[in-house]
């Protein structure tokens, strides 16, 4: 290959957006903390103030927010926009509960999640923290696993069905039970899109962890 070429494109990539967008107001809330080193994080970060209004988010943040909807979604997910009206139901009641509670008792929060779709399995690490005196939320998500379809593993009716022939789902990643392996579930979309078993539906350990950490666990 020819290096010249490397050379060339290196510099247009590294031109990449590594800035921290931060509301003025906010700025001065921000003392202590490296804004440069925010920006350049691979991380998502975004800034919340204590009204859970969208004060600043890293340039991570708006890539994500591009991939996944379009440049309009900036729009919903910029400066200003209350982060909640973001989410579905579930969800903005369950971040409305876990950033209230940062907010109150200025306890930051770290708890791994668990997103799945038909295209791709990530598992995040989320953090909150909270800012001094209560005045924001530092909110990040950190990519720990990354599967796409074809890396997913395959479906055998002895391990992935109840002794009554179904499938057992979890309602928020969507990974099916392992009955051979304890505690583990599986990413199988390839079965899980268009079923031949029956599907019920529970909770995987982690999303129970993650939504529901007041619940007492039961083993099935
Ligand atoms: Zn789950």
């Amino acid at each position: 290959m020819d290096t010249r070429i490397i050379k060339r494109i290196s510099p247009i990539r590294a031109r990449r957006s590594r800035a921290f967008t931060v509301d003025p107001i906010f700025r001065s809330r921000l003392a202590g903390y490296d804004l440069r080193r925010l920006g350049a994080s691979r991380d998502t970060i975004y800034l919340l103030d204590a009204a859970l209004c969208i004060r600043g988010f890293n340039s991570e943040y708006e890539r994500f927010a591009r991939r996944n909807g379009g440049r309009s979604l900036m729009r919903h997910y910029g400066l200003g926009a209350a982060v909640l009206d973001g989410f579905t139901a579930f969800y903005a009641a369950h971040y409305r509960d876990v950033f209230r509670r940062c907010l109150d008792e200025r306890r930051p929060y770290s708890k791994v999640h668990v997103s799945s779709s038909p295209r791709a399995f990530r598992r995040y690490r989320e953090t909150i923290e909270p800012l001094r005196e209560g005045l924001g939320l530092l909110v990040s998500h950190r990519l720990v696993e990354t599967m796409v379809r074809s890396e997913a593993g395959s479906f055998d009716p002895l391990v992935h069905l109840s002794p009554d022939g179904l499938i057992l789902q979890c309602c928020h990643c969507h990974r099916i039970r392992n009955h051979r392996l304890k505690g583990r579930w599986d990413w199988l979309p390839d079965e899980t899109d268009d079923s031949r078993f029956g599907v019920s539906h529970g909770l995987c350990p982690q999303c129970l962890n993650t939504y529901y950490p007041n619940l007492e666990t039961v083993e099935l």
